[in-house]
């Protein structure tokens, strides 16, 4: 048989980019699954991003990850867009599938995925979400999708809570509303899950938490982090401490992997592979 020295490649677009960890979890993915594929990761500047594009349409990549600030400035260069990247407005995915360039959004679905796994359906439920950048509003619009009664947007930038409240309730069936986020904010009593999908106590600013009444968490709560180093952040530590079931980030992190992999490769993800390889990355005391 001839031999084939040719990989097909994958890879992300960012800028920062180089502590991005999805590179070392496709890879590992890619060796367990046996492809000969590659997943590059790209620092490519704002200005750069067509320049790439069009770059890796010349070198027939099989698609790539976008990640700041690239989510929203891909949109126009793409011949198509999933219902749920043109409702979000941003992709973190790109795949080729018949000489068409795709923009997805695979954050939400990977979210949605790992609360799935833990044995937890959105549906019917009432989601109260810390933040509205866009982790939040991926994750409000597939929670929406998946059949959640009502989502309560808790941003500390009115502006930007309130457009994705608005958003959610006139798209979706699923009534949503803004709450401002005043200091010590109470979580609603009525909340099922609870989500942190707020940028703070990522690594290394690892002893912040976001500014909420903790003693309104309730032991029923369902409270999940998109943070994912550490592992268990100061805002888990003390949900757990409450008694919530909680779902950290990493189940996310490899969801939103695995299903970018499948749409490369066409084949199912080894995620074990995927989850162990993240989980020697990140701080896990
Ligand atoms: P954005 O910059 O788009 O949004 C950041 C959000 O955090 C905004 O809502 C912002 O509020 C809020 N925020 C930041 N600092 C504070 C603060 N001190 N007090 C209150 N609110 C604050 O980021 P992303 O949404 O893209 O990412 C958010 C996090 O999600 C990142 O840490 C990222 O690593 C993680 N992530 C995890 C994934 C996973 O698979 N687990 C996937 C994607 C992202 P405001 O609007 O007021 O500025």
């Amino acid at each position: 048989m001839e031999k084939n020295y040719r990989a097909e490649l994958t890879g992300v677009f960012g800028d920062p980019v180089d502590g991005n960890p999805s590179g070392v979890m496709e890879e590992a993915a890619y060796a367990a699954a046996g492809v000969n594929y590659r997943y590059l990761t790209m620092r490519v500047k704002k200005e750069a991003l067509q320049a790439a594009f069009e770059g890796a349409k010349a070198v027939g990549m099989k698609g790539f990850n976008l990640t700041m600030p690239h989510k929203i400035a891909i949109l126009p260069y793409l011949d198509e867009l999933t219902p749920a990247a043109a409702l979000i407005g941003a992709a973190n995915t790109v795949y080729c599938k018949n000489g068409k360039w795709i923009g997805e959004n695979t954050d939400g679905k990977g979210f949605v995925t790992a609360l799935e796994k833990a044995g937890i359906s959105l549906k019917g439920k009432k989601v109260t979400m810390l933040g509205a950048g866009g982790a939040a509003r991926a994750i409000g619009i597939e929670c929406a999708l998946a059949g959640a009664q009502s989502i309560t947007v808790i941003n500390r930038n009115e502006i930007h809570g309130r457009e994705l409240a608005e958003l959610i309730d006139s798209m979706t069936e699923t009534k949503a509303e803004y709450l401002p986020w005043t200091a010590a904010v109470q979580i609603p009593s009525h909340t099922q899950i609870l989500v942190q999908a707020t940028s703070i106590g990522l690594h290394p600013d690892v002893d912040q938490k976001p500014d909420i009444e903790y003693d309104t968490i309730s032991k029923e709560m369902v409270v999940c982090d998109v943070i994912f180093n550490p592992v268990q952040p100061l805002f888990l530590q003390e949900a757990a401490r409450r008694g919530a079931k909680t779902v950290t980030g990493i189940g996310m992190l490899v969801q939103q992997g695995a299903l970018n992999f499948e749409l490369w490769t066409g084949i199912q993800a080894p995620m074990e592979v995927m989850y162990e390889t993240l989980e020697k990355e990140f701080i896990t005391e």
